[in-house]
């Protein structure tokens, strides 16, 4: 099955793990903040996404020395569930993060974790690999980051604006929030920012494509109006000559006006610059305009 949009940007941010230590620590940290649970009971990491469940314990053993007391195989198929529930363990880590396992009511962004620019990076990699997805920019522009902690989703905000130069939108959904980006031009800066350039790229390259859509679109829209623009005044120019020649009147239209109907009825289909050029002599297209106005009117006077 080939990858989603959002699984192939994750597979492209998980190329590689941090070589610092700071880093690593740092990516623990958003995965945490941003994972489906992180308490002193138990930390719960679920993903659809192969190559973060084959990075993650590789991450926990680099920051933390330790491994999960859960962890599924990669082999096995749908979501994959990795836990960690000894309190030891759960105590070594929030303890990294400057934590004490008794005080995790309110969970947020410890700014020393997050200080230096690489952590900074690291860190948004890992909230994006947890809670984080962004959608095919075939079906439009959306990429999310979703959290349990509300100071996370406030102090994520002010990182993102930090690093970035604009600030996410956020929105209560669940009894969590998410930060979300709506701008295609964002998208690919932030993408582009987790070290994924191919994804940041077929973000760019979907919004050129329907540009150009757009444009081509709004082109034919304008030809199409102009046809039958001139469709529409033939159409006029015709039941003129009809009604003229219906009241015998055609016959003793001065010559110049005759010539002109006569070959508008030969040619209902042609332009007024293609019958200006069949007079004899040849007249210029507002000429042959006037021509037409003169027979329309005349033929609104018979008519009345
Ligand atoms: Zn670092």
């Amino acid at each position: 099955m080939a990858l989603s949009f959002s699984a192939a940007a994750k597979a492209e941010v998980c190329r590689g793990i941090p070589q610092n230590h700071c880093c690593a620590l740092a990516q623990c940290f958003g995965i945490l903040l941003f994972c489906n649970s992180f308490s002193s009971d138990s930390i719960k990491i679920i993903t659809e996404s192969r190559d973060f469940a084959y990075i993650l314990p590789k991450l926990f053993k680099k920051a933390f020395d330790l491994t999960f007391d859960c962890f599924p195989s990669l082999a096995a198929p749908g979501k994959l569930v990795f836990q960690i529930t000894d309190p030891i363990k759960i105590g070594e880590i929030m303890e990294a993060f400057g934590f004490s396992s008794e005080d995790t009511l309110s969970l947020h962004i410890n700014l020393p974790v997050v200080e230096d620019d690489c952590c900074k990076g690291a860190f948004l990699r890992g909230a994006f690999l947890a809670g984080g997805s962004v959608t095919d920019p075939g079906k439009g522009y959306h990429l999310e980051l979703a959290t349990t902690h509300f100071a996370v989703s406030r102090e994520c905000n002010v990182l993102m604006q930090d690093v970035l130069g604009f600030y996410p939108k956020t929105a209560a959904r669940g009894g969590g929030q998410v930060l979300y980006l709506k701008q295609s031009d964002q998208i690919a800066d932030f993408l582009t920012y987790l070290g994924a350039p191919v994804a940041s790229m077929g973000i760019l390259e979907a919004r050129l494509e329907k540009e150009l859509n757009n444009k081509v679109n709004r082109r034919c829209n304008c030809d199409d109006a102009n046809i039958s623009k001139v469709v529409e005044a033939a159409q006029e120019q015709l039941s003129a000559i009809r009604i003229l020649q219906e009241k015998g009147l055609l016959e003793t239209l001065p010559a110049k006006l005759k010539q002109a109907a006569d070959a508008r009825e030969k040619n209902p289909a042609a332009s007024l610059s293609e019958l200006a050029a069949m007079m004899d002599p040849a007249i210029t297209k507002p000429a042959m305009n006037n021509r037409m106005k003169k027979l329309v009117q005349m033929a609104k006077e018979a008519a009345k």
